[in-house]
């Protein structure tokens, strides 16, 4: 990489809800690196099954049949308390068990290798960041430790620290976070740089598996994206869609035709899931899909057919409430429709033809910019940040100048349970700024900061980020004692908290730790030991698995040698019988020892190899097991 004199290649992930994307800056572009199955984009998903742990492609054909112990969908439950009414939303849909951990915070059961085992969901979140650091360093052929992380852009403060913890215990150094939509402008920027002329808009509209993000951004020809206003709904995106079909699906079966409930059979409803989330994505280019599972419950065969119509009469609110947040954003960015130059598409969903049509609709027929790959164009963007900062020289890179927003208002509790802003919503970060505040009553000793986010008026109404006391106030009477509190965003959109008792200088930091779910330097460390600990026994059984199909085709190989030559003619008839009873013998073994270890798989070949040495003399024909 040019310039920034280090071999180890910084990278951008897009950790996506549904689907996640790693990319790399290298010859002068950005390059998407496929995953070891070839794909371009790869499940968020981790599946824990008897004998393994499968992440990415592999985990999702686990979905229909082992339901309960695949998870995905960790960035809906990364930064939440457990008793948040989405969580409580979400726990009812998903076929995993969740349950309530110390300090609220929300674990995910599965049974792995016949144990039962809790993990949180940054831990999940960093296993599937795992995957998509080896993937690039398979790929580049060097370690990676350096990344740029997407987040959605209505993440709040705790979401962003939690998904920073996950890169962390993954391994990787996150040298920022940035938004999605962010990603997607940059990656707009740099394939449009020759039409941009002065100043553009543009608003990109980005809805993906669960969340959906509007941002209005300008960009400045030679590269400068200023964020204008974001808005979005957390809740909102192609997992809905599913889940209005399998309900469809599911009151059919109940209702009209076979008057079966399937609502309590879990693996019925991950067969669906799966089926209408294939039979939307052909709704897609086709007016007509059908959903056929056999045998789905109580041995009765499910076969429907899906019209677009039908498709669209089941999702229409959920559709118009994406131009409402459309038209929020526009609204906070003080913009008519009008403004905006560009609408640029980024998330599946938005291949959705409905969504496109409605778009264009809103747009007085504006054109919609499908010029970047929607699916990549996020990860596309955070390579670009990633290789920037970490001091490519080169111009296309270097120009890339990034004016980020903070996505909610942030304040403090101020008397009356009222939300008083200290940052609002839609400003430029990093960012700092502070407010005074009063004691309210005679001799106040101390003062209880309570931290918020949101955009609600009544400060419970928000997100609790973190609480604190701070004492030591001198006595004076009411109003007359001056708390300075001070707030101060960095690049990544995280928050620290100071207070100043003015007449002392007495400060107070707000330290993030449990309180708003920043996970203590400990909790970490022991993660890091665990998610190091799942990847020996990942490798170490595929070592195994490896050994194991090398002796099978090692006894398969002898047999077949056998009776290609017919060798039983040939050979003394001592010879034959021992070579006989090692093949045999070691094939029994194999079926009984579908757990063994590498280094006995590995001397059982060898000695089956030495017996059979006399296979060799014969030309080789049958197939190579090696
Ligand atoms: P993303 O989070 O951007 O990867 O988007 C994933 C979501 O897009 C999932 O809900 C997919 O089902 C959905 N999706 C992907 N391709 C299509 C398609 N052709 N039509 C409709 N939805 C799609």
């Amino acid at each position: 990489m040019a310039g920034n004199g280090n071999d180890s290649p910084a990278i951008g992930i897009d950790l996506g809800t549904t689907y996640s994307c790693v990319a790399v800056w290298k010859h002068n572009r950005t390059e998407i690196i496929p995953n070891d199955q070839g794909n371009r984009t790869t499940p968020s998903c981790v599946a824990f099954a008897n004998k393994e742990r499968l992440i990415g492609d592999g985990s999702n054909n686990q979905q229909a049949t082992n339901p309960a112990n695949t998870v995905f969908d960790a960035n809906r439950l990364i930064g939440r308390r457990f008793s948040d009414s989405k969580v409580q939303e979400d726990i009812k849909l998903w076929p995993f068990k969740v349950i309530q951990g110390s300090d609220d915070t929300p674990k995910i059961v599965v049974t792995y290798k016949g144990e039962k085992k809790e993990f949180m969901a940054e831990e999940i979140s960093s296993m599937i960041l795992g995957k998509m650091k080896e993937t690039a360093e398979a790929y580049l052929g060097k370690v990676v430790k350096d990344a740029v992380i997407t987040v959605p852009a209505y993440f709040n403060d705790s979401q962003r620290q939690a998904t920073k913890d996950a890169g962390t215990i993954a391994g990787l150094n996150v040298i920022r976070m940035i938004n999605e939509p962010t990603a997607a402008a940059i990656a707009y920027g740099l394939d449009n740089k020759s039409d941009i002329v002065g100043k553009i808009n543009v608003l990109i509209f980005d809805l993906g598996g669960w969340n959906f993000d509007v941002s209005i951004m300008t960009i400045e020809e030679g590269g400068v994206f200023e964020v204008k206003a974001v808005a979005g709904d957390t809740h909102l995106g192609g997992e809905d869609f599913d889940n209005r079909m399998v309900d469809h699906c599911v009151l059919e079966f109940k209702s009209r035709r076979w008057n079966k409930d399937l609502t309590g059979n879990q693996r019925a409803l991950g067969r669906l899931r799966f089926a209408c989330e294939k039979a939307k994505r052909i709704l897609s280019c086709a007016n007509q899909s059908s959903i056929e599972l056999d045998s789905l419950h109580d041995g009765i065969d499910l076969y429907m057919k899906f019209t677009q119509a039908k498709f669209i009469e089941l999702n229409m609110d959920l559709f118009k409430s994406s131009i409402k947040t459309l038209e929020t954003c526009l609204s906070d960015a003080k913009m008519k429709k009008s403004c905006i130059d560009h609408v640029i598409l980024v998330g599946g969903s938005t291949r959705i033809p409905k969504v496109q049509r409605m778009l264009l609709e809103y747009f007085n027929g504006r054109e919609l910019c499908k010029s970047v790959n929607p699916d990549e164009a996020v990860a596309y963007g955070a390579a670009v940040l990633a290789s920037k900062l970490s001091g490519n020289t080169e111009k296309s890179v270097q120009d890339v100048g990034l004016h980020d927003v903070t996505p909610l208002s942030l304040g403090v509790g101020v008397k009356g349970h009222r939300f008083g802003v200290v940052i609002p919503r839609n400003t430029q970060i990093p960012t700092s700024k502070s407010r005074i505040y009063v004691t309210a009553s005679d001799n106040q000793s101390e003062v209880g900061i309570v931290v918020y986010q949101g955009e609600r008026s009544k400060c419970t109404d928000n997100h609790l980020l973190g609480q604190f006391i701070v004492s030591g106030i001198p006595p004076a009477p009411k109003g007359v004692s001056k708390i300075m509190v001070y707030f101060e965003i960095d690049a990544n959109g995280i928050l620290t908290v100071t207070v100043v008792i003015t007449s002392t200088g007495k400060i107070e930091k707000l330290t993030i730790n449990d309180a708003n779910r920043r996970l203590s330097k400990e909790v970490i460390e022991k993660m890091v030991s665990d998610a190091e600990k799942y990847k020996l026994e990942d490798q170490e059984f595929e070592k195994k698995a490896r050994a194991y199909n090398k002796l099978e085709d090692c006894v398969y190989t002898m047999k077949n040698k056998i009776k290609e030559y017919n060798i039983k003619k040939r050979e003394p008839s001592e010879t034959m019988k021992e070579m006989e009873k090692a093949i045999a013998e070691t094939s029994k073994w194999l079926g009984d020892n579908h757990d063994a270890p590498f280094a006995e798989l590995d001397l059982k070949k060898m000695h089956l190899e030495f017996v059979c040495k006399p296979l060799f003399r014969y030309k080789n024909k049958v197939a190579e097991y090696n």
